[in-house]
């Protein structure tokens, strides 16, 4: 049975929603974008979650579209000097400790998540001090810090894997920060889990008995739901997984109509991946709705034309930096999964 850690980081501070360009202003700023790459040997990489916009310029420009994790190693292995990472700041600073060599910007620095907001390191930490008999197991969504007081670091693709071999070696676990994900886990493995009760403000919307009546006008459709979704919105799904593995539930369900529960930006790449078919978000709205994300990150939000090209103009106030001592420590955690996955030839791909 779960025990669950003291309630942290109800309340978010909020980001505005970006300024709308003109058509004229994207053309114009995705042109000077695009020298200045060149310039000053950057390369841009963006997540799913990012406008489309933004995931279109990243290929156009022979960049990358991922989710958190193929974009550090992406970045990671590209000859350019300079990585702009368009997305939010754990995302920046995988990339720095994968990358400590390299320049790596961000659009911009105040881009967060609510998980990595909701799991301050000083708490998280009294947290696993209270425990010390258990493994800690941390979701990549989480600060440099958080994953260096970490024994582990998982991806969402292969958060079940490493939990069931922790627990066939009778270890106990602390689970961090994402409650819905490790409730996943839990119920998967049946591991003995303490949670950290974090939450993404962007999964955690759906609402299941809203979906529940939008799969009785579609009844053709699949439901696809990422894991950060509460219980009762998982129960509906047709396919569970991490971003990439939602893609490619995307292309092999028969389905031609799909019901999405995760942030609308990934379907940019869904799109691509089958454009036969019908993509609609998975419904935010019904009995306790707040609408404060609407299917949409509104931290990868911040992201935009602008942004970028202010970045690569002027680096400062965009670079991203992370301690040394904090990153060595993040990295032990970050390896332990990367040598897990090679050793069992599993692929690590990212969460949201
Ligand atoms: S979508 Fe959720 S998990 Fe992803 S960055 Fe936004 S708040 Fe964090």
């Amino acid at each position: 049975m779960s025990q669950l850690s003291p309630l942290v980081g109800s309340a978010y501070p909020f980001p505005g929603k970006p300024v709308q360009l003109s058509v004229q202003e994207q053309i114009d700023y995705k042109a000077k974008i695009k020298n200045l790459l060149i310039e000053k040997d950057a390369v841009l990489v963006a997540h799913y979650y990012t406008d489309p916009e933004i995931q279109a310029l990243a290929e156009e420009t022979g960049g990358y579209v991922a989710d958190s994790l193929e974009m550090a190693r992406f970045g990671r292995d590209h000859k350019a000097k300079t990585l702009i990472i368009a997305g939010v700041r754990f995302m920046g600073e995988t990339a720095k400790i994968l990358t400590p060599h390299k320049t790596v910007l961000m659009p911009e620095l105040e881009a967060t998540c609510s998980l990595d907001v909701g799991c301050p390191v000083d708490e998280f930490s009294a947290f696993c001090d209270q425990h010390p008999d258990r493994v800690v197991v941390v979701y990549a969504n989480t600060s440099a810090a958080v994953k260096a007081r970490a024994d582990w670091v998982v991806t969402s693709s292969i958060a079940l894997e490493i939990v069931e071999h922790l627990d066939s070696e009778g270890k106990k676990i602390i689970w961090g920060p994402d409650r819905h994900l490790g409730s996943y886990i839990e119920r998967k493995t049946k591991a003995d889990m303490i949670m950290w009760q974090g939450d993404c403000i962007v999964h955690d919307e759906f609402k299941a008995s809203a979906l529940r009546d939008m799969k009785a006008v579609h009844p053709d459709a699949a439901v696809l739901v990422h894991p950060e979704s509460p219980e009762s919105v998982v129960q509906l799904a047709d396919a569970v997984g991490s971003t990439s593995q939602l893609i490619k539930a995307a292309q092999t369900l028969p389905n031609k109509k799909l019901i999405v529960a995760t942030d609308t930006g990934i379907f940019y790449k869904m799109q691509q991946a089958c454009p036969d078919k019908e993509m609609m978000a998975a419904p935010t709205a019904g009995n306790g709705a707040t609408c404060r994300s609407c299917a949409h990150c509104p931290w990868m939000a911040m992201n935009g034309l602008k942004s970028i090209y202010n970045a690569l103009v002027d680096a400062s106030g965009h670079e991203i930096d992370v301690d040394p001592n904090v990153a060595k420590g993040a990295l032990v955690s970050l390896d332990r999964m990367l040598d897990f996955a090679a050793e069992q030839q599993l692929k690590v791909q990212g969460n949201a």
